[in-house]
């Protein structure tokens, strides 16, 4: 996990700032959108950078009722040292043969079976826990990547009574993920929803009674009521992040991005024209004019492919990256500004102060926002503000 800065008292080289407000007010607006489900907060891979546990505890705090990750690892984090209410279910599913579903049911966890394999393994743990494990099955209704096909989704289901009979599952939900929500009007999102009903139906009338049944991710969520069943799994939009331009910015939805990247210029110089900046010169000054040196670079996560191209305010300026963007540092043209050294250089925030958004480095860099605040380094500190749920680790 990424280490968490206490509020500094030295100036820090850079920093995260994450705004739990925003996340709080996000988990808010979310649920205000699928009223009829429970939400999920999905905190995989350090709650996308932005700090697994306190986002995990400031969500729970705000409303949501579950917690997802893709690795049991991950969700056996959140159970160990989360300082969770009773009572908050945690999901994980990306198993591997062999993964700890002895220590998943140990831990209450929630963890989804896509074939056989996993329905065998799970089982053998349950019986030798002397507890029932909770389970999920997962169908494919289009994705194409983990989940039951359609066509193996009777024998996984009739296997799955068998071991609930057996005392060894309890059959907690039946879920899938949509291939293209982010793209509304897509074709594959009715086939998908209608697929889903389908498997969910079979299911049912063969005797399985789901605590809940789910598909929607963020971009569902938003944009498809009608896939909210009884709960819905957001990520991105829990970080105030559209989960694409296409859907919408982040405002039409009553979200506000919750990580602000930054940095202290680490130098200002004056520089003539023609001279070459950062390595392979493939940028050249036009005149003469000074340069900021920001202490950021693609060991932090600051994507390579942004170098000439990303955007940073410095001085209430949009500057751009002149250059490579190297391992540690890259250059602003500052074209003739003066800001003094350790001025902030602010790469990316909610907007609302004149900077950047993770999407427009997202735009600079050829990727989606999620890649932008997800690869954020642990080299950069977070620095969490405005916490109200207190718990043991950090
Ligand atoms: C990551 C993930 C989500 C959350 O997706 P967002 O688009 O970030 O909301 C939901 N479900 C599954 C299975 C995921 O892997």
């Amino acid at each position: 996990m990424t280490e968490t800065a206490l509020l500094p008292t030295a100036p820090l080289r850079a920093r995260a700032e994450i705004d739990l407000a925003a996340l709080r007010a996000n988990v808010r607006a979310l649920r205000e959108r699928a009223p009829g489900a429970a939400l999920m907060a999905v905190v995989k891979s350090d709650a996308y950078g932005h700090g697994a546990l306190r986002c995990a505890r400031e969500a729970v705090a705000a409303g949501a009722s579950w917690l997802g990750t893709a690795t049991p690892e991950e969700a056996l984090v959140l159970r160990a040292k989360g300082g969770l209410p009773d009572g908050v279910r945690i999901m994980c599913w990306l198993w591997t043969p062999g993964g700890p579903w002895r220590e998943a049911i140990d831990a209450d966890l929630d963890v989804s079976v896509s074939g056989m394999w996993a329905l065998r393994e799970v089982s053998d743990a349950a019986r030798a826990a002397g507890r029932p494990a909770r389970v999920q099955l997962k169908a494919d209704t289009g994705l194409g990547r983990n989940g039951c096909q359609p066509g193996d989704w009777a024998e996984l289901v009739g296997a799955a009574l068998d071991a609930e009979r057996a005392g060894l599952v309890r059959v907690t939900g039946l879920w899938s993920h949509f291939a293209c929500a982010d793209e509304p009007g897509h074709p594959s999102i009715a086939a998908q929803l209608g697929a889903f009903r389908e498997l969910v139906g079979y299911a049912e009338r063969q005797g399985v009674r789901p605590e809940v049944r789910h598909i929607a991710n963020s971009p569902a969520t938003l944009t498809l009521p009608e896939s909210h069943f009884d709960l819905v799994r957001t990520g991105i939009a829990l970080y105030g992040i559209s989960p694409s331009p296409e859907v919408g910015v982040p405002a039409d939805f009553g979200l506000r991005p919750v990580m602000t990247l930054s940095a202290s210029l680490a130098l200002v110089k004056h520089v003539p024209a023609g001279h070459g900046v950062s390595y392979g010169h493939h940028y050249t000054t036009p005149g003469e004019t000074t340069l900021g040196l920001v202490p950021l670079g693609y060991a932090d996560g600051i994507p390579r492919h942004a170098s000439g191209a990303g955007p940073v305010l410095v001085g209430g300026k949009w500057r751009t990256v002149a250059g490579r963007i190297a391992m540690d540092q890259f250059v602003v043209d500052l074209g003739g500004d003066e800001p003094a050294v350790g001025a902030e250089a602010v790469l990316f925030g909610p907007g609302d102060r004149g900077e950047p958004t993770a999407e427009d480095w997202a735009q600079a860099a050829g990727t989606i926002a999620y890649e932008i605040v997800t690869r954020i380094g642990t080299r950069v500190p977070r620095v969490h503000v405005n916490e109200v749920a207190s718990g043991a680790g950090s």
